[in-house]
């Protein structure tokens, strides 16, 4: 049998694309060598955002006085949290399951190796078996960082898979990386009592993010006892029984010290071994591989969608990537665009941006002007977040396009939405102006901003 599109990893890029295939009536076959659902439903995406839910609740539940209710002995089970997520995870691996079951998709268990490819056919070995499809795509995804720092491996660090099953929390722990994954483990621990540190080589938080709304956050989480060293190198890690050591450097000075945990989390790159691409000739960039707007690699009848392409590394770019190559591959023609891709960090507030950041559009020479309300202009907002602030930051264009939109404070990853669809269709303030908010919401801050 000849499959007319054969898929390596079943995460979100993989997924999507197999069951939009399959719904299109081409014959798909899907490799998966460990869980359907990949890092995001697994390790990643959900169960960060279900321990983070727990967290939340905790702490609503403790601040309830602050609301006129009265909540006495406020307790929390690490276990119990953690077996809901398991829960919740198992939920929507089954619902992946069943979509592509569905869908008619084909779905092997075990690693695939790519063995050729050529006379617009693609050879792929998996479990000792032969499959050849006239079309590939790789969505083999991302994985953790490990940097070479001296002592990494005599030291039983957590990367955030270690950090997702842990059924205690640690007295301290110091995370290495203020990337999104750091932040949010740290908002995590430090709402059930851990005293946490965060050491990052740059000069903010979160990079990518609008800097200003991070160093917002970052006071925030200060003030709830997060330390935090920025453009500070860590140069060495070691165990010492129970407990472990970090040394780092900051201002030309050493610095040495103890926590019971080392979570790291510098970063991910694209998987891009174990996959058989030594017998293919792929062209590559960012350490992943290269594609077009379509999502076609050097190979025409090769695609890579996710993590693979080094580039954005989130799951909501990945499915959006794997509907476009799906496109392209059964005829049309639509152009994979990345102008208004969310970045959200999960913590409590909540942190969203989406376009360009002050930042990016002051390197690129991009004349803009910068609209700035607090959160509270915002009844709604005001109604549901009793002694907390927040802010909204829109940035236009010379013509009043909408050029980026930055948000601090809750929901901003449900109201983000409202300011992608804007910059993706490339809406002038007043063109946003006129569309009617439901009352009262916190996404009329938007509307109040421009
Ligand atoms: C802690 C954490 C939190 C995150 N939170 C968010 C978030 O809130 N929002 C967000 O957008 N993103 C988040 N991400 C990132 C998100 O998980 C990834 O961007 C997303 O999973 C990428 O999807 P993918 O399909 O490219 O790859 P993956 O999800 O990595 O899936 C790739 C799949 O391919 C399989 N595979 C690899 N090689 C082979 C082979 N040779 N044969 C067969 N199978 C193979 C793997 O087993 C894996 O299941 C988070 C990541 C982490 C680690």
């Amino acid at each position: 049998m000849i499959y007319d599109l054969a898929i390596i990893g079943g995460g979100p890029a993989g997924y999507t694309a197999a069951e939009a295939a399959g719904k299109k009536g081409l014959k798909t076959i899907v490799f998966e060598k460990r869980t359907f659902g990949g890092v995001c439903l697994n390790e990643g995406c959900i169960p960060t955002k279900t321990l983070l839910y727990s967290a939340k609740v905790y702490k609503t539940a403790k601040d309830a006085s602050k609301y006129g209710i009265s909540c006495d002995n406020v307790e929390y089970d690490l276990s119990k949290i953690i077996a809901r997520k398991n829960k919740v995870v198992r939920k929507l691996v089954a619902g992946i399951r069943g979509k592509l079951t569905d869908a008619e998709v084909e779905t092997i268990a075990g690693n695939a190796e790519i063995k050729s490819s050529d006379n617009n056919q693609v050879e792929i070995s998996c479990n000792e078996e032969t499959y050849i499809a006239k079309k590939l795509l790789i969505c083999a995804g991302s994985e953790t960082v490990i940097p070479n720092i001296p002592g990494i491996a005599e030291t039983a660090i957590w990367t955030s898979s270690e950090a997702l099953e842990n059924k205690e929390v640690p007295e301290s722990l110091i995370i290495v990386g203020g990337g999104v994954i750091g932040i949010e483990f740290a908002s995590f621990f430090n709402v059930f009592g851990t005293k946490v540190t965060v050491i990052e080589m740059m000069d903010e938080i979160l990079p990518g993010m609008d800097k200003e709304l991070s160093a917002l956050l970052r006071a925030d989480l200060t003030k709830r006892g997060i330390d935090f060293h920025l453009e500070t190198k860590v140069t060495a890690l070691q165990q010492e029984g129970e407990k472990q050591k970090v040394t780092f450097e900051k201002d030309g000075m050493t610095f040495e010290t103890e926590t019971a945990k080392i979570l790291l989390s510098v970063g991910r790159k694209p998987v891009m071994t174990g996959l058989g691409l030594e017998n293919i000739q792929l062209e590559t960039s960012r350490n992943g591989l290269k594609v077009n707007e379509y999502m076609q690699t050097s190979d025409s009848n090769i695609y890579a969608c996710g993590d693979i392409t080094g580039f954005s590394l989130l799951a909501h770019t990945a499915v959006r990537e794997a509907e476009v190559a799906v496109e392209h591959l059964s005829g049309n023609k639509e152009k994979m665009s990345y102008k208004a891709i969310p970045g959200v960090v999960y913590t409590n507030p909540e942190i969203a941006g989406v376009g360009k950041t002050e930042e990016m559009l002051r390197s690129e020479g991009i004349q803009f002007t910068v609209n700035r309300l607090p959160m509270a202009y915002a009844g709604r907002f005001v109604a549901e977040n009793e002694q907390v602030n927040g802010v909204c930051k829109i940035l236009k264009g010379e013509d009043g396009t909408i050029l980026g939109v930055h948000i601090l404070g809750n929901p901003a990853s449900e109201i983000i939405t409202i300011a992608g669809i804007a910059i993706e269709k490339k809406m002038k303030a007043d063109e946003l102006k006129a569309i009617v908010f439901p009352h009262p919401t916190v996404g009329e801050i938007i509307k109040e901003t421009l």
